[in-house]
């Protein structure tokens, strides 16, 4: 008897298929989109965040000031912990994030980053929330609108740069 094996990122798929293109629609600098996961042992997220919100501006890097923002935001999601912290008990740790950046100047001027992380946890029994330091990195976010799969059950929440805690 053989438990099929879910595909990598599988439940976000579907999560995407559902309502990814009305997500993508939601342009609002200040405000970005997370989609959280837990299956089996790993914890996945998937961010979508207007490029101004975390480097200021959205255009193509113009001089070596804006090049380094650009730069110096890809390398704070090589570490992930210090963005997302799941709880400590569960033991969790991630490989770099995947960075997805627009290239070239978008025709309305407005572009979005996507960002993906693969936590794989010890003990995943433990694994009950998730504080999101972001708000930390990136003062320009103000919000975050939350997908979260947790359980077999899909809800949706909120988060600010007061609340930063996400449980299930
Ligand atoms: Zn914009």
């Amino acid at each position: 008897m053989h438990k099929a094996i879910v595909p990598l990122g599988c439940v976000l798929c579907l999560l995407l298929g559902a309502g990814g293109a009305s997500a993508a629609g939601a342009h609002q600098h200040g405000v970005a989109q997370l989609t959280v996961a837990t299956e089996g042992n790993r914890l996945e997220l998937e961010l979508s965040s207007p490029l101004e919100s975390l480097v200021g501006f959205e255009h193509e890097p113009r001089n070596d000031k804006e090049r380094k923002a650009v730069q110096a935001m890809k390398d704070s999601f090589r570490k992930p912990e210090a963005l997302f912290a799941p709880s400590v008990a569960a033991q969790c740790s991630a490989a770099p994030a995947e960075v997805e950046l627009p290239g070239g100047d978008s025709k309305d001027g407005h572009a979005d980053m996507h960002a993906a992380v693969a936590f794989e946890c010890k003990t995943p029994a433990a694994l009950k929330d998730l504080e999101v330091k972001l708000f930390d990195s990136f003062p320009r976010l103000q919000r975050l609108k939350v997908q979260l799969v947790a359980g077999g059950k899909q809800s949706g929440t909120e988060l600010t740069r007061q609340k930063r805690r996400l449980a299930w």
